[in-house]
């Protein structure tokens, strides 16, 4: 059911389709996050106008609040948001191990306190599977453990944990509309890595990620664990780097062979009022462009950008009004959304590759001013209210 089609590659860079219930996915694809079953102050239709194809929701935050179950009565989480296009769940491990005053790990699952009330829950990895059946992504995540990466000797314990999560995860599905995707672990361990990849590899998912990475390594790290990982991994099945998403790690992640990524990156910043810009990023807060007449990016082709000056969304800002935070949202997912579009078609004419240090250089002012992302593992994969 789930075909995974290569149309074009450039070296290690590959542009594909993916085939799912809710339409094909253009890949390499960049999914904005909706925590809550919702990107934050976006409406479905700014989605598709921007050109979003795939949306991520996270199944911690909604078990939670309003529950697997009542979702799955409302008729799954597509009609419940009312999004028509893939969506993608994680596992809900990566939320529960970030709680780490309150949560108690064992080889059979893990057992942590509600953030929204203190009240205790348990999931396993038959749980996991089963609330995002429920939920109903097109792309749901084997439950795994993802550890601290500088912390080695942990690192291969949480590995293999994951590889039998996986195998059990496997087993609890019984949707077969949806793609279950195993996980690669392993830290920063180049040997855990290749271990982890060859054994999800042995799996045949329909897909795989790669997770623990943009959880506090280095860049370099982070490379270095990507070139170890994707050249063991199958040709024919799309790989999704989890929760890593700025202008260079899409870059840099392309060109190493992932297709999918994810990161609250854009919308956290524009509730910080901070735009991607051609000459960098900008705060517009700033009392500088009280008068600017320019849009945000005058190249860019959103509706922010071909409706709106610098000067008056400064303005709702000062105002603390809530259409600042919207307007700047459709601009930075689409900034992210049209690099993407950008280095599908290089990688189909065959220049992606000898084009990146020059994407790379001119992204790379964006990257000087960015404070909410990278380091911060938790804040980086799922979205703090507002
Ligand atoms: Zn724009």
């Amino acid at each position: 059911m789930f075909q995974f089609q290569i149309t074009a590659k450039n070296n290690r860079a590959r542009a594909g389709i993916f085939t799912t219930p809710h339409g094909d996915l253009v890949t390499p694809v960049f999914a904005p996050v909706g925590t809550q079953a919702t990107v934050k102050t976006l409406t479905p239709e700014h989605l598709k106008e921007i050109n979003a194809t795939l949306v991520l929701s996270n199944t911690y935050h909604l078990y939670l609040r309003p529950g697997d179950e009542l979702v799955r009565d409302m008729g799954g989480l597509h009609k419940f948001m009312q999004w028509h296009k893939p969506m993608l769940t994680d596992s809900g491990g990566f939320q529960v191990f970030s709680l780490a005053q309150t949560r108690k790990i064992d080889d059979d699952g893990v057992t942590f306190k509600s953030h929204i009330d203190g009240s205790t829950h348990r999931f396993t990895p038959e749980k996991s599977i089963a609330i995002q059946e429920n939920l109903g992504a097109d792309i749901i995540m084997a439950f795994d453990e993802c550890a601290d990466p500088n912390d080695h000797k942990y690192s291969k314990i949480a590995m293999q944990r994951t590889h039998r999560w996986a195998e059990r995860s496997l087993k609890a599905q019984t949707r077969r509309d949806q793609a279950l995707f195993g996980i690669v672990q392993g830290g920063v361990n180049p040997a855990l890595r290749a271990e982890s990849a060859q054994f999800i590899a042995s799996l045949n998912t329909p897909g795989i990620a790669i997770g623990g990475l943009s959880v506090g390594e280095t860049k370099k790290e982070m490379h270095a664990m990507l070139d170890v990982v994707t050249p063991l991994l199958p040709e024919n099945k799309p790989r999704y780097l989890m929760g890593v998403g700025t202008p260079e790690d899409l870059i840099n992640g392309v060109l190493r062979g992932v297709d999918i990524f994810d990161c609250v990156l854009p919308t956290r910043l524009a509730r910080h009022h901070s735009a991607f810009a051609p000459e960098g990023r900008l705060n517009l807060m700033n009392a500088s462009f009280a008068r600017d007449e320019q849009p945000i990016d005058e190249t860019c082709d959103c509706y922010s950008c071909k409706t709106f000056t610098r000067a008056y969304i400064r303005h709702l800002i000062v105002a603390k009004e809530l259409l600042a935070g919207t307007l700047i949202s459709i601009h930075n997912l689409r900034a992210l959304i049209r690099l993407m579009e950008q280095i599908r078609i290089y990688i189909a004419d065959g220049t992606f590759e000898s084009r990146a240090p020059e994407l790379l250089r001119q992204w790379s002012n964006n990257a000087k001013r960015i404070k909410h992302g990278g380091h911060d593992a938790h804040k980086v994969h799922d979205e703090k209210p507002l």
